[in-house]
């Protein structure tokens, strides 16, 4: 078995949902196909779930029977009339589930409200693919994910039981693949011992389609993106990029850490655990190489490895007093990050300063220089950037940190890190 991830990218138009039909043709079956809500649909449901808990129902429905509309166009493009008829009577079940719950939600329980609403991009496109793929002679069998990923009740960001799950996938999947038929569901979403809905976190369905080999034994994973692989840096941000055949999982794990938005962060533990390859191919065309991740890359030579993180504020914090920074004071300043969870994505202490450099969130912000501001002079340098780059050469430093002002620098042998302006 193996598992197919298509993000929403790749179904963002009916023509480019028709265009996946060879690489559903040319798969290796079965296949667990788990795809992603039709392009950007998740960010218009997210301004649905904020209309709807700020009191402004009346826009969320609005704003819901457009998406509704768009599903049903997309729907009519791709399908016949037939096959259109029974999609949109299906469709019209999640149609309700998202009317109820912007009746539902509450600004209270805003997260809880967000999983809700959010949830239903992936039930709609993934029956809009299945109800295609079905028309196309192709024998997919629609599940809902629901049934089978339980997770804690931490919306937003809920955590998969995984023995729980598994036992589900094998019953549910696993028979479906038994028969001899493959599977379609959505990523991103599951379900709580409740019965309630949640997300996984954005760009979760990477995750999922990794859990769903790691359960049901896959041999591979592979993620169809527009780009032709995993790339050196941000094609939106650098110019000539670097395409990388192969590369670990702890070189990618590593990437991830450092800000490099590739594949959703929790996505190669469960790889790794049973040492899973997960391909990134290119949906575009399915003729180029792409990259393989895997457990070792023998004599890996990777090209330097940019990821560029905007929107950073540095913090430093000082004594007042000019006493030296000790490990006492470092354990309360850990304390109120820790608190106020703020990740602190690059740090370094001196004889009476503790800088660190964070994501720009304006509310947390306020609070941590107020807190810090109790015992020490703190000082915030604003519109700054966080440079990593791994294996790093002489020239690719020098050329991506000049012409800036570098206020923080780190080296390890494989890695260095400014914080430049
Ligand atoms: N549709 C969700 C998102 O946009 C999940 C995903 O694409 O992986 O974040
Ligand atoms: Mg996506």
């Amino acid at each position: 078995m193996q598992v197919y991830k298509f993000g929403g990218a790749s179904i963002a138009t009916p023509d480019r949902a028709r265009a996946l039909l060879p690489i559903f043709k040319e798969a290796q079956q079965p296949v667990v196909a788990v795809i992603s809500a039709l392009g950007k649909t998740t960010n218009a449901l997210e301004d649905i779930v904020n209309a709807a808990c700020k009191g402004d129902k009346q826009k969320a429905k609005e704003l819901a029977h457009k998406l509704e509309q768009q599903h049903l166009d997309y729907a009519k493009d791709l399908l016949n009339e037939k096959q259109f008829t029974v999609a949109a009577n299906a469709m019209n079940v999640y149609f309700t589930e998202l009317q109820w719950a912007i009746d539902d939600a509450q600004p209270e329980r805003y997260d809880y409200s967000y999983d809700q609403v959010v949830c239903i991009g992936e039930l709609l496109s993934t029956l809009i693919i299945a109800f295609y793929l079905q028309q196309e002679g192709y024998d997919y069998e629609w599940v809902d994910v629901r049934d089978v990923l339980r997770t804690d009740d931490v919306f937003r960001d809920a955590r998969v039981d995984v023995e729980y799950s598994e036992k589900r996938a094998k019953e549910v999947i696993g028979k479906i693949l038994a028969a001899g038929k493959n599977v379609l569901t959505q990523g991103f979403i599951g379900a709580t011992a409740d019965n309630a809905s949640v997300t996984l976190g954005r760009e979760g369905s990477d995750y999922t389609a990794a859990l769903m080999a790691a359960m049901l034994h896959g041999n591979a994973v592979t993620i169809w993106k527009d780009v032709e692989g995993l790339l050196n840096a941000d094609p939106r941000l650098f110019k000539e990029t670097i395409k990388i055949d192969a590369v670990s999982y702890y070189e990618v794990i590593e990437m991830a850490y450092y800000g490099a938005q590739v594949i959703h962060p929790k996505t190669i533990k469960p790889l790794q655990n049973n040492n899973i390859p997960l391909y990134v191919k290119c949906f575009l065309d399915r003729s180029l190489s792409g990259t393989v991740i895997q457990n070792e890359v023998r004599d890996a030579a990777y090209p330097p490895i940019i990821v560029w993180k905007q929107d950073q504020v540095l913090v430093q914090a000082t004594t007042k007093d000019f006493s030296f920074i000790t490990e006492d004071n470092l354990s309360d300043i850990y304390d109120i990050f820790h608190e106020l969870n703020i990740k602190i994505n690059l740090m370094q202490n001196a004889a009476i300063s503790f800088v660190a450099c964070v994501d720009r969130r304006e509310d947390k912000l306020q609070k941590l220089i107020e807190q810090l501001g109790v015992n020490y002079k703190v000082l915030r340098n604003e519109d700054v950037s966080l440079l990593t780059i791994r294996h790093y050469t002489p020239e690719v430093f020098f050329d991506l940190t000049k012409n800036k002002v570098v206020l923080l620098e780190q080296k390890t042998r494989h890695t260095v890190q400014v914080v430049v302006m």
